[in-house]
């Protein structure tokens, strides 16, 4: 095994050319060492990570708190890891989850993955109905496994791996900015209609449910319009079927409420969860109410690593360390980030929307003399994305680069980020757009 401590950044990226497919290349810097907001490589050069793995690390890399949890934890040899026995990290998260959800979400099943979190809900979802059709968005994001994948709505997802899973259809998302069901018209709660519509002509209202994300996180970071997810939830109620809510990036902190429902005021039937549950550790969840859930009989649905105790102490300790400061800086410090975004969305032309909630904000670039999808112009930037982001990571700054059209740069840093350190950021951002404009 290679000696990471004198490896270099060239060393690494040629062992994952020759050992691992070339999707890895999408991704950031060689990670030597990490602590915080901030990112070391192999070749000692220093970043700011303004990206926190997807939402990953939210109470910072390298947490002393969950890093000492997830020790004790691995240490225990009475607990050990095994999910199948009943033991008390798992038992204590669930417990937690039904006081952390709101309403009565009441029982929470553990998997290792959001991908995992999505399938299980939607297998819940069809043995608690009884019906198979299943309602998600384009430019939705719920993962890559062949069930998560038919719901994701974007089909450069899916080349070459359809078919996926049958009686999956899509309606139009609340994409304000560029509004697909209006047109340029502004999008309103109305927009939720199209659900309806699609309800209406392209299924056999056989629905077992409709997934959500409450905010769009891969699509571009799309907050929903007042009143649009309540919407959703009566229209899926109206029909018999269950409302999965997939806060699998929007949950733990990250929109400056514990879950982004708590921004909407709904409780889902159904709500999933990953990424930041357990601070980088593998852990997915989803957490039904009572009737819902006990439709998994014995046997229905069930994994092996799923829930392992070394992440649930881990996820534990992420709690506490939210409710410990981690979500009120959210809030505060995702306010004064979103203030700078605006002004720079209105100084240059080619910040087409400036929009988010907590730390979870994205700048959508486009292009303002040329139309965009539909004809609603202005046509999306992705090489202007691309190119700001390069920029940036030459400046020791990592933001992500996505969105439907690629053309959005997503700042989700982690959520003990400070004030300075924002600032770095939003400075870096305006050169970066300075020199690509000029
Ligand atoms: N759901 C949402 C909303 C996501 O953003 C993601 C990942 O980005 C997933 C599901 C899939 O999660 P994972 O990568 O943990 O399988």
């Amino acid at each position: 095994m290679a000696d990471s401590t004198t490896l270099s950044n060239t060393e690494v990226e040629a062992q994952y050319d020759e050992y691992l497919p070339p999707i890895w290349k999408q991704l950031h810097v060689p990670v030597k060492h990490a602590s915080g907001a901030t990112i070391e490589d192999f070749d000692g050069n220093e970043y700011l990570d303004a990206f926190s793995g997807i939402s990953v690390t939210n109470v910072g890399h390298t947490n002393d708190a969950v890093v000492d949890a997830a020790k004790d934890q691995l240490e225990d040899v009475i607990h050990g890891c095994s999910y199948v026995h009943p033991n008390a990290p798992v038992g204590d998260l669930a417990e937690r989850l039904a006081t952390e959800t709101p309403g009565d979400l009441q029982k929470t099943f553990f998997c290792n993955s959001g991908t995992e979190a999505v399938e299980g809900a939607i297998k819940l979802a069809r043995k608690y109905t009884g019906n198979t059709e299943i309602l998600a968005l384009e430019m939705g994001f719920h993962g890559r496994t062949l069930g998560s994948l038919a719901l994701t709505g974007n089909s450069a997802y899916k080349n070459g791996m359809a078919p996926t899973l049958n009686d999956v259809v899509h309606a139009e998302p609340p994409y304000t900015y560029r509004c697909l069901s209006c047109g340029d018209e502004g999008c309103t709660a109305d927009c939720a209609d199209h659900i309806e519509r699609v309800i209406g002509t392209q299924t056999a209202d056989d629905l077992a449910a409709i997934v959500v994300e409450p905010v769009m996180g891969e699509g571009g970071i799309i907050v929903p319009p007042e009143g649009w997810l309540k919407r959703v939830q009566e229209i899926a109620h109206a029909h018999d079927a269950v409302l999965i809510v997939d806060e699998v990036q929007t949950g733990y902190g990250r929109t400056g409420e514990f879950w982004a429902i708590d921004h909407f005021d709904v409780v889902p039937d159904v709500l999933t969860q990953a990424k930041g549950i357990a601070n980088g550790l593998p852990l997915g969840a989803f957490t039904a109410r009572s009737e819902i859930a006990d439709a998994f009989g014995s046997g229905d649905h069930l994994s092996t690593f799923g829930g392992n105790p070394v992440a649930c102490a881990a996820a534990l300790a992420t709690i506490d360390e939210l409710h410990n400061g981690a979500i009120e800086n959210a809030r505060t410090q995702g306010e004064w980030l979103a203030a700078e975004l605006a002004e720079l969305e209105a100084a240059f032309d080619v910040v087409g929307q400036a929009r988010g909630l907590g730390l979870m904000q994205g700048l959508e670039l486009v292009d303002p003399t040329a139309e965009g999808p539909r004809g609603v112009a202005p046509a999306p930037d992705s090489k202007l994305a691309t190119n700001v982001s390069d920029r940036l990571r030459e400046n020791g700054i990592i933001v992500g680069v996505g969105g439907y059209y690629s053309n959005v740069l997503r700042l989700q840093p982690p959520l003990t980020i400070d004030r300075a350190q924002l600032e770095r950021i939003v400075s870096a951002i305006r050169e970066a757009l300075n020199a690509e404009v000029d």
